[in-house]
This record gives C-alpha cells, sequence and structure tokens, in this order.
C-alpha cells in the first residue's frame, strides 16, 4: 500500500489497518511522532549548526530516515531485516532521497562511528541500544519506548528488568514512565562520562518520547545523576513527596493521612523534561502541511506550559477519591491560583494538571467550588 506523510510517498508492505505485523515495517499511529521528530529536527538544527548527520537506527520502512533525508540531513538508514533495508532503499529511491543504507547490527555500527543525531524507535524497550547510542553520539539522542506496561509499574517485574529501576503503578503511571525511561538513560550516558538534558518529552497513545541534548563532560554526567531520586506515594490520599539522590528514605506512614499504604518508585529522574524555549522553536516548525499539525502544536503549547513537577494530579481521580464532584479544569486551576499555587495543565491527559501544591493543600484550595 502508498502512504504520504510530511511531503514523502512510502510503500510499506500490507493493508491499511492498525495491524501488528504491518506495524512493523510502518505504524500510522506514530506519525504524531515522526512529524514532532522533524519539526524537532530542524529546531535542532538552528540550536546546534555543527549537527549534520542522523542515524535511523531501526529504519524498516525507512520512514524516518527518508523525512530527514528530504529535510536535509546527512542520513544512514540501518535494520538488521533484509526486508526492511530493501523496503528502505526501494522509499529512498521513490522520493530521490540520497541515504547511506547498512544491513547490520545497530549496536555495532553505532560503536564504529560516530552521529550527530541518533534515533532509537524500537518496539518496545530500546535500553538493548542505549549503551551503543551514548558511546559515540555527538549531540542528540532521540529515544521511543512502546513498552509502557513495564515502565509505570504495571508489568513490575519486566520494568525492574528493563530499567534497573522500581516502576510503581499511580494515577500518575504515563509520567512514572517518563521518569523511570529518562533515568535509565541518563544512567547510561553517565558510564561515558556524558551528561544529558532532555529538551522535549512527551508521553503520547502507548508510547514515550523523548529528545536528550549530551554533553561529553564527566561533570555533566555527574549533573545528571544528580537529578536522579526516589518518589514516595501514598496510595490513600495520592500524597506523594520528591527525594533527591540515589539513597532512599522511604516513608513509612502518610505524612497527610498517616495512612501505611505507602509506595516507593526509584530511581527516577527528577528534574526538568522540557525546555520550554526550545520547544516554541519546535512548534514553530510544524507546517499545516504535516497531517498531525493541529495536534502537535497543541501539545507542544501543553509542553511548553507544563509546570516542572515531578509528578501530575488527575482532577477526576482526586475528586472521586475526596467523593467529590469535579467541576471545570479552568476553574479549578484558578482556585489553585487564586489560592497562591502555581498551576497548569499536563499533557497526560484532559483533566491532569501540574502544581506546587501538596494534596491536602489542593483540597483546601478547590474544595468551596466543588461542593
Ligand atoms: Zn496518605
Amino acid at each position: 500500500m502508498r502512504v504520504t506523510e510530511g511531503g514523502v510517498e512510502l510503500e510499506v508492505p500490507g493493508e491499511q489497518t492498525d495491524g501488528i505485523e504491518e506495524a512493523v515495517f510502518y505504524n500510522p499511529r506514530q506519525e504524531l511522532n515522526r512529524d514532532l521528530t522533524i519539526a524537532t529536527l530542524r529546531a535542532y538544527r538552528e540550536r546546534e549548526a555543527r549537527a549534520t548527520s542522523y542515524l535511523d537506527a531501526m529504519t524498516a520502512s525507512g520512514v524516518r530516515g527518508v523525512r530527514a533525508a528530504a529535510d536535509g540531513w546527512d542520513v544512514t538508514c540501518c535494520d538488521v531485516d533484509e526486508q526492511a533495508v530493501e523496503l528502505a532503499r526501494d522509499n529512498l529511491e521513490r522520493n530521490d532521497c540520497e541515504a547511506t543504507v547498512e544491513h547490520r547490527n545497530v549496536n555495532a555500527l553505532m560503536h564504529d562511528g560516530p552521529f550527530d543525531v541518533i534515533d532509537l524507535d524500537p518496539y518496545g524497550t530500546p535500553m538493548p541500544f542505549a549503551d551503543a547510542a551514548f558511546a559515540n553520539c555527538r549531540d542528540l539522542v532521540c529515544v521511543t519506548a512502546t513498552d509502557t506496561a513495564p515502565l509505570c509499574g504495571a508489568h513490575f517485574n519486566s520494568g525492574v528488568r528493563s530499567y534497573s529501576a522500581v516502576p510503581r503503578n499511580t494515577d500518575y503511571h504515563a509520567e512514572m514512565g517518563v521518569r523511570i525511561l529518562i533515568s535509565a538513560l541518563a544512567r547510561s550516558a553517565a558510564r561515558f562520562d556524558v551528561g544529558v538534558e532532555p529538551i522535549l518529552t512527551h508521553a503520547t497513545s502507548h508510547y514515550v518520547r523523548t529528545y536528550l541534548e549530551l554533553e561529553h563532560k564527566a561533570t555533566s554526567a555527574d549533573a545528571a545523576i544528580d537529578e536522579l531520586g526516589h518518589l514516595y506515594h501514598c496510595e490513600d490520599c495520592l500524597y506523594r513527596e520528591a527525594d533527591p539522590g540515589l539513597i532512599a528514605d522511604p516513608l513509612e506512614t502518610c505524612p497527610h493521612c498517616d495512612g501505611n499504604r505507602m509506595l516507593t518508585a526509584g530511581p527516577v529522574w527528577l528534574g526538568p523534561v522540557q525546555d520550554s524555549a526550545f520547544i516554541a522553536a519546535v512548534r514553530d516548525e510544524i507546517p499545516y502541511t504535516f497531517n498531525t499539525a493541529p495536534q502537535a502544536r497543541e501539545l507542544c503549547d501543553t509542553l511548553a506550559a507544563e509546570l516542572d513537577e515531578p509528578t501530575h494530579y488527575d482532577q477526576h481521580k482526586l475528586c472521586r477519591n475526596w467523593g467529590l464532584p469535579a467541576n471545570a479544569m479552568d476553574d479549578f486551576l484558578a482556585d489553585l491560583r487564586d489560592a497562591g499555587y502555581e498551576a497548569s495543565r499536563a499533557h497526560y491527559g484532559g483533566t491532569t494538571f501540574k502544581t506546587d501544591a501538596s494534596v491536602g493543600e489542593i483540597r483546601a484550595a478547590t474544595a468551596d467550588s466543588l461542593e
């Protein structure tokens, strides 16, 4: 079947369905991810002028590589699957794009040569590729993780194995995934004396995507490790607390409700996951010719305005917990701000928000409007 996205035309196997087998070569549900990638690469070129080479590490149909090549990047496409390599070659030719196509183990390729930008877009966890990516990448590592159940603690053992961390299933599960993933990536990079700075991160339907700018200095790696810590979470009242540092000091009872159903998660990334100024630049690079432009621009607006707090709340879950009816989000957030707290929407869902208020302070600030 023939698909068009971002101005390139691709031949991909299979019928136009959301079936798993077709998704091995072309996943239509990831078009927003790819549109944002192209916009991010454009904005990144302005931020770091030396960045010219781009590795599409799991190229499959070649869609990312073709789109980056059409945008002027010096592209390498790699895949271990011979059929994928042929498909990528055909699709590059179909669009008159030049790129190097490698049929080999991408970990070996990444250890061999430097790339300015490496894009890891595997099915499942990206961790088997992280070390090789950080070993030789100069500027930017872009990572997709689709194993959201392990990342958020719903598939606990798998999450522990893949990320060498303890994820916990909470009401902010998608953000748990974001912070478990970046924690593991930061620790992988630190082994090579590389510090990571997440400049754009989003959790969208069934995947997490993050863009990590690298700094090749031991002190930067130390600074990244300093952003790690633990989250203590009360399953009864949804109180949560962030505790920086690699040594946990878990809470046995909840400081808010005195309950003892406390969870400890970590090490998680507690630092910023966005660079608002960079996201504004990315937003400006999303043309309306991209099929997902309205959603991608809206996502950028929400991300840029999101408070830098390590967890978010869901208004509906809080209100259910309190036995109170939810009101309009804008009124709810206005109550928080009127009470002197910071508050923003979060991109994790229509009723999610961030604030510097604790769960008790949120209730006190909003309860009058809810009853
Ligand atoms: Zn509690």
